[in-house]
């Protein structure tokens, strides 16, 4: 068995710790710091497929010029500062050590990789507990789920991929005929029921009901 586990909103709480900070660092760099226009960032940021284009959507309403726009880009994957603690979804670690002497466990999470790499560090999750680690800048899961999958010779079948992004995540995994479960967290937490998703937690200690 292996199971595959997305980063962001899945094992750590990226909508609960990190977005809010980066939001107010971006926003500062656009100089426009403060209440209102925070609530007004978070509001889009609450519709918008991804951060970055909750911050295109706000300099484009307020005339940020291009620059400032693409320095608070920059700042959404910048390091975060030396004592920041980066929190787990809850009984993140719990499940990862239970399933880590008994199946596989991977991690593909997508994004810049010195970033996600950072951000794991300060969550406290150590990377020998994944057998694989793949970081797509794109976000293009496919061809990693695949790989991972023939490199660690597990079939299809044997396959589970957690995660709380349904296009990004689940559709992939589902279209290589791997078991898929929908991680209810952030932006995840909105997202309507396909008929093909075969789960459906908010808790990661729901897996060891399901993956057994
Ligand atoms: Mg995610």
């Amino acid at each position: 068995m292996l199971i595959i586990f997305d980063l962001d909103d899945t094992l750590i709480d990226t909508t609960g710790c990190v977005t809010p900070y980066k939001l107010q660092a971006a926003l500062a760099i656009m100089g426009a710091p403060g209440g209102a226009a925070l609530e007004e960032l978070k509001t889009i940021n609450e519709t918008s497929a991804r951060t970055q284009d909750a911050l295109r959507e706000f300099a484009h309403r307020h005339h940020v010029p291009k620059e400032l726009l693409h320095a608070a880009l920059a700042e959404l994957t910048a390091p975060l500062p030396p004592d920041f603690q980066v929190i787990c979804t809850p009984n993140a670690k719990e499940i990862l050590n239970y399933y880590k002497s008994r199946y596989s466990v991977a991690l593909v999470t997508g994004g810049h990789p010195p970033f996600q790499r950072e951000k794991l560090k300060k969550a406290g999750i150590e990377e020998a507990i994944f057998s694989m680690i793949a970081v797509p800048e794109d976000s293009v899961k496919k061809p990693f789920y695949k790989a991972i999958a023939a490199e660690l010779s597990k079939d299809p079948t044997d396959v589970w991929v957690c995660g709380d992004r349904i296009p990004m995540d689940l559709l992939p995994a589902h279209e290589l005929g791997f078991h898929t479960v929908h991680m209810r967290w952030g932006r995840g937490q909105k997202m309507g029921r396909e008929p093909w998703v075969e789960h459906s937690i908010t808790n990661l200690s729901e897996l060891r009901k399901i993956v057994a």
